[in-house]
Order: structure tokens, then sequence, then C-alpha cells
């Protein structure tokens, strides 16, 4: 391995793999320092502007063969509460679109981002954690776990919720943990969802049903930490709290795999690229998973990036620090508005107090009657 690269992406989750291929195909000598980690067991609904890019990207080819179209998106208030939102349906036909996009496993996007990174000659891998960064006279030197060091001029975090280059780079962060977790499983319906994703608005959080292909879903559940926990410990006690929160809506429900829980936080960035140092994914920026925007932005990060990289000038002085700068000026609005977005939807989902509760049951209304309004929605959640 080199000891001097021009790009080292650290983190080697989705957005890091899908970084290390923009940069290595926009001509840049990269380094991709990623430990070998645990099967990501999160799946992705991601939408038609992302999978345009990853089949441009030639991260993967059709995505038919990969994921699941998805066709309706269904929400349906089951709060109990007094001021409840109607239940309201989006389809993809009224923007003139078979489908709004496609439902993922994540470990089958990983394989397919793995094998365009393949054979790229100016593509290195590392499967090292990266230890310590520091920037002296204009160049990053990084010390990784496994001992070794190197040199890079631009300095990419794809290093999740707990980034060291953030802190390397001395990006203040916010984060807001919250008591919900995520518990995802596999799930088999008596009776298919149909393309149609299904979600079912709790007062603890969304339960949500998406289509994994046939009479396969994909289980989405935002619950009280405890009563994930609670629920997982005796599988006979989870199906039935399945079967029961589902409405009874498909006919008997079986689990198809385990089940795992995440923690969930609301995380954001001043800045996400400054000094030759740039941050890509869930470094800058997460969200609990309602609206499916976490890997979209993601994606959109990485496609920011790639039109900065190629509209620089490697030869000159400085090109790392005017990426870095161009990057964190171009996704500054996307990055403020999607979090606020998200962030907005959640806390009015959880409030227990009525004003929120109405805005949220108006905004419902609205969505479902106002054609315009509705059109804006959509454009919105596909990240247009
Ligand atoms: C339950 C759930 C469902 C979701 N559903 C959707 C959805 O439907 N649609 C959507 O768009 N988004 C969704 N998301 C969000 C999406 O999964 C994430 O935004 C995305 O996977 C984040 O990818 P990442 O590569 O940025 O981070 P991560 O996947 O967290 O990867 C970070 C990587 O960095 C590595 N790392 C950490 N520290 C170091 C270090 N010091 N050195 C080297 N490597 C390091 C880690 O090992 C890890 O591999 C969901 C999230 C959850 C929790």
């Amino acid at each position: 391995m080199a000891n001097h690269t021009q790009v080292a992406v650290i983190g080697g989750g989705l957005v890091g793999k899908a970084t290390a291929v923009a940069a290595a195909n926009a001509g840049f000598s990269t380094l991709h320092v990623a430990p070998d980690a645990p099967v990501d067991r999160r799946t992705s609904a991601l939408m038609g502007p992302s999978v345009d890019y990853m089949i441009d990207a030639g991260l993967i080819d059709d995505p038919e063969t990969l994921g699941t179209p998805l066709t309706r998106i269904r929400i349906i208030d089951a709060t109990g509460r007094p001021l409840r939102a109607p239940e309201t349906v989006f389809s993809a036909s009224e923007i003139g679109h078979r489908a709004f996009g496609w439902n993922f496993a994540n470990a089958r996007l990983g394989e397919s981002f793995s094998q365009a990174a393949a054979g790229n000659e100016n593509l290195d891998r590392r499967a090292a954690t990266l230890k310590s960064a520091s920037r002296v006279d204009g160049v990053w030197h990084l010390e990784l776990g496994d001992g070794g060091t190197l040199t890079a001029e631009l300095l990419v975090g794809a290093d999740g919720k707990g980034s060291s280059v953030r802190k390397a780079a001395g990006i203040s962060m916010r984060e807001r943990k919250f008591d919900q977790a995520a518990l995802v499983c596999d799930l088999e319906l008596e009776r298919g969802l149909d393309g149609e994703s299904v979600e079912f608005h709790y007062p603890n959080g969304p339960f949500t049903l998406v289509p994994a292909g046939g009479n396969r879903a994909n289980l989405v559940w935002i619950d009280r930490l405890e009563t994930l926990e609670d629920a997982r410990r005796e599988p006979e006690h989870l199906i039935s709290l399945l079967n029961a929160k589902s409405g009874h809506l498909f006919g008997t429900i079986s689990a198809a795999s385990p089940s795992f829980v995440f923690p969930l936080s609301l995380l954001s960035v001043d800045v996400a690229g400054r000094d030759a140092a740039v941050l890509v994914g869930e470094s800058a920026h997460a969200f609990p998973p309602i609206g499916a925007q976490g890997l979209n932005l993601g994606l959109r990060d990485v496609a920011n990036l790639n039109a900065c990289l190629k509209a620089a000038n490697p030869g000159s002085y400085g090109w790392a620090d005017a990426v870095a700068r161009s990057y964190g000026g171009a996704r500054r609005g996307d990055l403020t508005r999607t979090g606020a977005f998200v962030g907005g939807l959640f806390t009015s989902l959880l409030s227990p107090h009525l004003p929120a509760q109405a805005l949220r049951s108006v905004g419902l209304w609205g969505l479902k009657t106002i054609p315009l309004l509705r059109k804006q929605a959509i454009s919105f959640g596909m990240g247009q």
C-alpha cells in the first residue's frame, strides 16, 4: 500500500463504499479505510433519484434484480388520540412513475458496491480502523489501528455517528438521543403488501411494513427501547404483538429472520466540510428512520462530493481545501431542510401536546385533499 494518497475515505458502510468508488472513478488515488464489520441487517427504501445515482455511478445494475419496487405508501393513524389524522395513501402513478423507488437489503447493496470497487486501479482498501488524524502543513497524517501510517490530501469521514474524522476536523455537532429505538426483522405475511409500504402511526412511534417481494415484508417498528427489548424476549410474544399492531390486516404473520434493535438519535453538524475534510452519511446527519431519508440523503452527499471532485484541479495548491469548502457550502441547504423535516415529523408524532397533534392532523388532511401540496410533499420525500 502506498503511504500517500490523494483521498482517504474512512468507514466501510454503504456511504463509505459509494464514496470510495466515486473518488476513484473521478481519477483520484483513493484509500478506503474500512474495517470488517458485522452484516448490516437494515433495509433501505431508496427513492428514484438515489437509484438513478447508483446506476450512473456503476454501483448497481438493474434495481429490479436487487430490490422490490415501492408503488404506494399508506399512512394509518393508530394513535387513538382525539385529534386523529385521516388515512392517507400516496401512489407513484400520481406523479407518472411506476414506483417511488425500491426497497433493498443493505447487505445486498453492500455486496454490489464492493463488486463495483473491485479491480479499480485507483482504489485500495485497508481493513483497519482510523486511530488518529491530524493536519500538519496542509497534509493529513493518519494513524491506523493496525499500526500503519499514511498521509492524505483530502480526508473523508464516512465513519458513522461517532465519527473520528469529525472530531479530528474540529467540526461541532449536536445530537439528541431518543428513548425510542427501532426494531427490524423480516416477516412472512399471509396476504402480501403488493408494493405498498404501510405505516401505522402509534403514540410511541411508527410501525412500518415495507414490501420485500412476494409475501415478504421488512418491519421497522419504532417504540421505547424497553418495550422493544421486552417484546423480543419471547418469539411467540413478539409475533402476537406484531399481529395486533398490524391490525390483523395481513392475515397470519410469521418471523422470517431474527430481530435487531438500533438506538435512535437526531444528529446534525455545523458544516459538512472544511480544512480538507468532508463528512458524508451518518457522520454528518442521522435521524429516526421515518420517511426513508437517511441513506437517501447520504447518497446525495456522495453525488455532491462527486461533482466537487470532478470540478477540482488536483494539481493546484490547496485543491483539497477548495473541495471541502465547496462541498460544505453545497450540502448546507439539503442537510438543514431534511433534518428539520424528519425531526419535526418525528417529534410531532410523539408529542403529547394537543397543538402539535392538531398541526399534524391538519397537515395530513392537507396532504390527503390538496393536490399541489401532495405533489410538493412527494417531490420533497423523494429528495427532488
Ligand atoms: C432501522 C433503520 C431503518 C432505516 N431505513 C432507511 C430507509 O428505508 N431509507 C433510507 O434512506 N435510510 C434508512 N435508514 C438510514 C440508513 O440505514 C443510514 O443512513 C445509512 O445506512 C448510514 O450509512 P453510513 O455508511 O453513513 O453509516 P454506517 O452504516 O453507520 O457506517 C459507518 C461505518 O464506519 C465504520 N467506522 C466507525 N468508526 C471507524 C473508524 N474509526 N475507522 C474506520 N471505520 C470506522 C463502522 O464500522 C461502519 O462500518 C435506516 C436506519 C435504521 C436504523
